[in-house]
Order: structure tokens, then C-alpha cells, then sequence
């Protein structure tokens, strides 16, 4: 073992350590802690996120880097240290690069946007927002300033989320995208659709117990896993063996039933990461886009098909016999897979999600670009919203207000929900290719195949290769979107969806 190496790796593990605790007292925070303790967790995770940086960007890693150099050039590039000295150098160059003062302002920054964001979507009102968006804005652009050699300001935000990847590419995988699914929201939304039968009382224990369920079909450990109740669903957690995942129940539907598998899909990804790998920067989902590919899988591609439904609906009928006693197998699979244009991004379907999702990247890159006015931008929304859905925006809240990712400076991560939508079928593909019976399967609640290819081909590399060199090696080419809308048109366009 070389020495420099293993100062290195210590220095790292506690970089890892200081950023898991901060990321279980942000799961503490959303679940078990009371409201008035806001103000002394933010300053607790301040002091915890500092601490990690300033000993990550500290001249020493650098310098311990430098002399590793030689060394890492004697090695094979596939194995751990190799990667680890390729992924930290790459990570510390990055990071160097923003002063520390900026980074205190974009934290300082995010946290006002989102105690502003707050109150404004209570009351639905955009112009109460609007001077922190503007702040976030100007922090985004002194953070681009920060960087050169890219093809398009934009492509910098898009990198914090989706290393390697440039605007121009996604731009052309959503134009693509986007000219598949305008007719085929078209065809699907003519079709009658009989789903009233999923809004009703639902009670929520059930509803926690059925979640638990399936989880547990597929795979949750509760000796390593925990499911909690939060607003706004997430998966998190501490280590390989102590996975958090969160969901959202509300009486009057199923919603967390799909929110819990999705959940899923992102902690399984954290929980088949390489043992080798804990306790360093490798020790985890590699980006947004090929985590949302995980999540969009179980919740999607297992969660939304007929050969789960076949295994798992007599349970949830058990569950709700009042609700869906009466409702026949395949009337339930067409229901949960209705398409229909809806203003709230986390519940439309799979179909019109994504367009929600091109109009944000269009317009994140108008806002960077300087080519929208921020004070026009719940106008503008509302014009975008009328030309890709055909809907009428009726208030801030339910517009422009939505979501919390601008009001925390995240701009730039929308993309990877749909960039993980494209990938997901490509995986897709790839694992029916390597076990052709995997969906006969799922009619005996046997999901461990899954589970085991995904683990094998994906999860346990964590972040040793980039996003698209991680697809490339597990199915064979970079992002495409044709499997992914010849999946969509096989569901849902004319004549699709009988069982
Ligand atoms: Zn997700």
C-alpha cells in the first residue's frame, strides 16, 4: 500500500463521515425534529458542511494528489485506487475553483430562498419570491464566472449534477422527446379514462402498511433500511447498512403507494454500492440523472406494468376492499396509467411528466442566458404551460411556485428527472436482454433478479466512472432516447393499455 495513499484515504474517510452526519441531521430534521429547532440546525450544518470542505479543498489533499500522481499512472484505470485518485482530483479541481466567500453566499443564500419560497407559495405569490430568485440568480452567475473551457454558461449548473454532460446534448434528446410525445398526449388524452375509483378515502395506515409491503417484495431490509413519513418524499441515509427512506400519505389517494417505490428504487442504488468503496467520495450514486433512472424503474417499469399488478393486486384490494373491491384487475392498470395533462409536475403521469421537465430546462437556460426577466417569469410560465399542456395556470402556487428547486439555488437539476426517465428503458432493455424471464418473475414476486443485475452491472461501481461511461459499460451505449419513447408508444399510444 502506498503510503501518501493512505493518508489520503483518511483524510477522505472523514470528509465522507463529516458529510454523512450532515445529510442524517437534514433526514432528522424533515422527520423527527420539533419546528422551532430551524435556526440551530442551520447553523449545526453550516459548521458540519464548512469542516468537510475546507478539509477537502486544503492544500495538503492537493499536494497529496500531486505526489500520487506517478503512482496512479502504474495502475489499472478499472481498479478502486486508480478511480478514487482520477474522481478526487477531478472533484478537488472543481471545488478549488469557488472562493469560499461565494460558496458562504450561495448557502446563506439558498436557505433564505427557501424560508421566502415558503411564504410566498402559502399566499401564491410570485412577486413575495421574487427578490430572493433574483439573489440565487446573481450567486449562480458569479459561480459560472468561476469556471472556463465550457461550450455554453448553462453547461457549468448542468455538470454540478450530471458530470460530462453538455446543454446542447440534452437539448437534443428533449427536442426529440418532446416532438414524440406531443401526439401521443394527444391519442392518450381521447381515451376515456375510468379512474375515479382511486380518489376516495384511502386510510393512511393501511396505506403505510401496504407501502411496507412492497418494499419489502422487493427488496427493503428492516435491519438495514427505515421508512418515514415526511412532506415532500426523499431517500438518504448514513451508510450501505443504514438507508433512510421517506414517503408522503394523503387520504384521499394512492400517490404514496408509487412515491414509496420510487423511494426504493434511489436507496437500493445507495445500499449495492461496493463495500470496498464506504467511507470514500466512490461511496455513492454516481448523478441525479442514472439515480432517477433507479427510481423511475421500480416505481415505473415494475410498479406501472401488468405482470406486478398480476402478483401484487389481490393484496391491495385485501387492503382497500371498500375502494377497490369492485374494480377488476385490468381496469386498476389502466387507471394507474392514465395520461392526462395536469399543472403539478411531482403528479402528473409518465407521459407529460417530462414536458413539465423540458419547460423548466427551457427555461432555466432563458433565465442564465439573461433572455427571460425574472419579474416576467410566472407570465412566462403560464404562456409555456398553455403551448405544451393546453392548461390554464390559475395562481402562482400551483405555477411558477411549485417546486423548491429555484428558491435553493439548484438550477440546472431538473433535466436529470427525464434524463433518468431515457435511461431507465435503456437499462430496461439491457437487463431483459441478459434475463429473459424477469417479468414472468414478477408474477411470483420475485424481484431479486433485478435487484441482483442492477447491483452487479451498476450500483456497486458507486461514482468510479462518469454517468455515461457507467451507462456505456452496462448497456453498451450512451443515452439514447428511442427505447424509452418506443416504450412510451407501446403503452400508451392508440390501442395500447389492454390487458
Ligand atoms: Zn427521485
Amino acid at each position: 500500500m502506498n503510503p501518501t495513499l493512505d493518508r489520503l484515504r483518511t483524510r477522505l474517510a472523514q470528509v465522507v463521515d463529516l458529510r454523512r452526519v450532515n445529510s442524517l441531521l437534514f433526514w432528522d430534521q424533515q422527520t423527527m425534529m420539533p419546528a422551532a429547532g430551524a435556526a440551530a440546525r442551520g447553523e449545526h450544518r453550516a459548521t458540519l458542511d464548512r469542516l468537510a470542505h475546507e478539509l477537502f479543498v486544503a492544500d495538503e489533499t492537493g499536494r497529496m494528489l500531486d505526489e500520487l500522481e506517478s503512482y496512479a499512472e502504474t495502475l489499472d484505470y478499472d481498479s478502486d485506487d486508480a478511480s478514487l485518485i482520477r474522481v478526487v482530483r477531478a472533484d478537488y479541481e472543481k471545488a478549488r475553483r469557488v472562493p469560499a466567500e461565494l460558496r458562504a453566499e450561495m448557502t446563506r443564500a439558498a436557505s433564505e430562498g427557501l424560508r421566502a419560497w415558503m411564504g410566498a407559495k402559502a399566499e401564491s405569490d410570485f412577486a413575495a419570491f421574487l427578490p430572493a430568485l433574483e439573489r440565487n440568480v446573481e450567486l449562480r452567475r458569479r459561480y459560472i464566472d468561476c469556471f472556463d473551457g465550457y461550450d455554453e454558461p448553462y453547461d457549468v449548473l448542468l455538470d454540478d449534477y450530471e458530470r460530462g454532460m453538455k446543454t446542447a446534448e440534452v437539448r437534443a434528446i428533449f427536442e426529440e422527446v418532446k416532438h414524440a410525445l406531443v401526439p401521443l398526449i394527444r391519442e392518450a388524452a381521447d381515451r376515456d379514462a375510468d379512474d375515479d375509483f382511486l380518489r376516495g378515502s384511502f386510510p393512511v395506515e393501511r396505506q403505510e402498511a401496504i407501502g411496507r409491503e412492497v418494499i419489502e417484495a422487493f427488496g427493503f431490509r428492516p435491519d438495514s433500511w427505515r421508512l418515514d413519513h415526511t412532506p415532500h418524499p426523499f431517500a438518504g441515509g448514513a451508510a450501505i447498512d443504514d438507508i433512510r427512506i421517506t414517503t408522503h400519505y394523503r387520504e384521499r389517494d394512492l400517490d404514496s403507494f408509487f412515491a414509496t417505490m420510487h423511494e426504493y428504487g434511489h436507496g437500493l442504488y445507495e445500499h449495492q454500492v461496493a463495500r470496498e468503496l464506504e467511507r470514500t467520495p466512490l461511496g455513492s450514486g454516481v448523478s441525479l440523472g442514472v439515480h432517477e433512472s433507479q427510481s423511475r424503474m421500480w416505481e415505473n417499469l415494475v410498479g406501472r406494468s401488468l405482470p406486478f399488478w398480476r402478483f401484487f393486486y389481490g393484496r391491495l384490494q385485501a387492503a382497500f376492499p371498500e375502494q377497490l373491491g369492485d374494480v377488476e384487475l385490468e381496469r386498476f392498470y389502466r387507471a394507474v396509467n392514465r395520461v392526462h395533462p395536469s399543472l403539478i409536475r411531482i403528479h402528473a403521469d409518465e407521459v407529460t411528466y417530462n414536458l413539465h421537465i423540458i419547460l423548466r430546462f427551457e427555461l432555466e437556460q432563458d433565465i442564465v442566458n439573461g433572455r427571460v426577466e425574472l419579474r416576467d417569469l410566472a407570465q412566462v410560465w403560464g404562456e409555456r404551460m398553455d403551448e405544451y399542456l393546453g392548461l390554464e395556470v390559475p395562481d402562482d402556487a400551483r405555477g411558477v411556485l411549485q417546486d423548491m428547486h429555484w428558491a435553493g439555488g439548484q438550477i440546472g437539476y431538473f433535466s436529470t428527472y427525464s434524463l433518468g426517465n431515457v435511461m431507465s428503458v435503456q437499462i430496461w432493455e439491457r437487463v431483459l436482454e441478459d434475463v429473459p424471464d424477469l417479468v414472468e418473475g414478477f408474477e411470483r414476486g420475485e424481484f431479486a433478479p433485478l435487484r441482483e443485475w442492477l447491483g452487479e452491472n451498476l450500483h456497486r461501481h458507486g461514482r468510479k466512472y462518469r454517468p455515461q461511461e457507467l451507462l456505456e459499460r452496462a448497456v453498451g451505449r450512451t443515452i439514447d432516447p428511442a427505447p424509452y419513447l418506443r416504450y412510451l408508444r407501446e403503452k400508451h399510444g392508440t390501442g395500447a393499455l389492454t390487458a
